[in-house]
């Protein structure tokens, strides 16, 4: 197998976190790598619009962001790589990483890999994805001023969606598979005290219909009865979990229960050397500008470490 030349730092993924810890540690003088998997410039290129990173007073797209992050970093002389990570070595530094046909080595590695949001499995629904499906109420919630839009999913993050949506939207459903919410008891009452909320429970998504312009309906499956209804839409929002993408370390990262690299409040995994930035890290937040934080602590960190070796 080709070794690849050894980089000092290498960041695996891109997106606003890998982007920002690519800039940082490029700048620093580090000879920098990004690794993008199948999905470069993450999460944000599924985004029509990113209204909420600071800078950009009239928004941008989310593709735009990604190229325009990317462009930065190779300002400062970082390298952007494709390629699909199948198996780690993280016993010692220089830490390995291998694709099918490659051999990537580094003294330190920045994990930020990002989370995929769960999907409902439908063939509709990534025909409307980005025209009536979201997946992240703060980005594209503002699309929906005035609106009839739903909520699917019973947890914290629905809650907190439809939430979220009731101030923009005319009209917000939830739509939850059972009678009873995982959702906290606070998220819980400011749900049902909401009058612009409405619940639809014991209710799964069927099926979804639209036309050129985008959704216009959802066809509703009675989980007890069986009976379907449909619902007028003009959104669609799908909160039912996250998945961190964090396989490839299972062997030797600390994982919580539900995935997430567990890293303190410095990025540091349990490996020195190896640092975890974004989402893969953060079941919490999600947003762009704090992956891009961590990415940015995530550089300042790796780059002491380095220092702190090389003495
Ligand atoms: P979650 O707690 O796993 O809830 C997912 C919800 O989606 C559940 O209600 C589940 O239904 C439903 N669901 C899952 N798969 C489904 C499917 N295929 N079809 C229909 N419904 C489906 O996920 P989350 O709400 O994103 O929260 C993740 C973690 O972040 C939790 O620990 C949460 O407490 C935390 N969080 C906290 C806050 C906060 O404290 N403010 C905010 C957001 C998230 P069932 O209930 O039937 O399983």
């Amino acid at each position: 197998m080709p070794v690849m030349e050894m980089v000092d730092i290498l960041i695996l993924g891109t997106g606003p976190a890998g982007g920002t810890a690519a800039i940082y540690a490029a700048r620093a003088d580090f000879k920098t790598a990004v690794l993008s998997g199948p999905m470069p410039g993450g999460q944000l290129t599924t985004t029509s619009m990113v209204e909420n990173f600071p800078g950009f007073p009239d928004g941008i797209p989310g593709p735009q962001f990604a190229r325009l992050v990317e462009d930065q970093a190779r300002r400062f002389g970082a390298e952007f790589l494709f390629d699909i990570i199948t198996r780690v070595d993280l016993a010692q530094p220089p830490f390995g990483l291998f694709s099918e046909e490659k051999e990537y080595r580094c003294r330190a590695l920045i994990i930020s890999t990002g989370s995929s949001p769960r999907r409902l499995g439908l063939p509709a629904e990534r025909e409307f994805a980005g025209r009536g499906v979201s997946y992240c109420a703060t980005c594209d919630g503002r699309f929906f001023q005035n609106k009839v839009v739903a909520v699917v999913g019973g947890g914290d993050s629905a809650a907190e969606e439809a939430s979220y949506l009731a101030r923009l939207a005319s009209k917000v459903y939830v739509i939850h598979r059972r009678d009873e919410f995982r959702a906290g008891p606070l998220l819980q009452q400011r749900l049902r005290g909401n009058p612009k909320i409405e619940l639809r429970l014991n209710s799964v998504v069927a099926d979804l219909t639209g036309d050129d312009a985008g959704l216009k309906q959802a066809v509703l499956r009675d989980t007890r009865t069986g009976g379907s209804s449909s619902l007028a839409l003009d959104g669609l929002f799908i909160a039912i979990g996250h998945t961190p993408n964090s396989a490839l370390f299972k062997d030797w990262l600390d994982l919580d229960e539900q995935g997430y690299i567990v890293a303190d409040k410095r990025t540091r995994t349990r490996v020195p050397g190896v640092f975890a930035a974004g989402d893969v890290a953060d079941p919490y937040y999600r947003q762009a500008v704090t992956a891009a934080g961590t990415a940015c602590v995530a550089a300042i960190e790796a780059a002491r470490y380095l220092a702190s070796v090389a003495t």
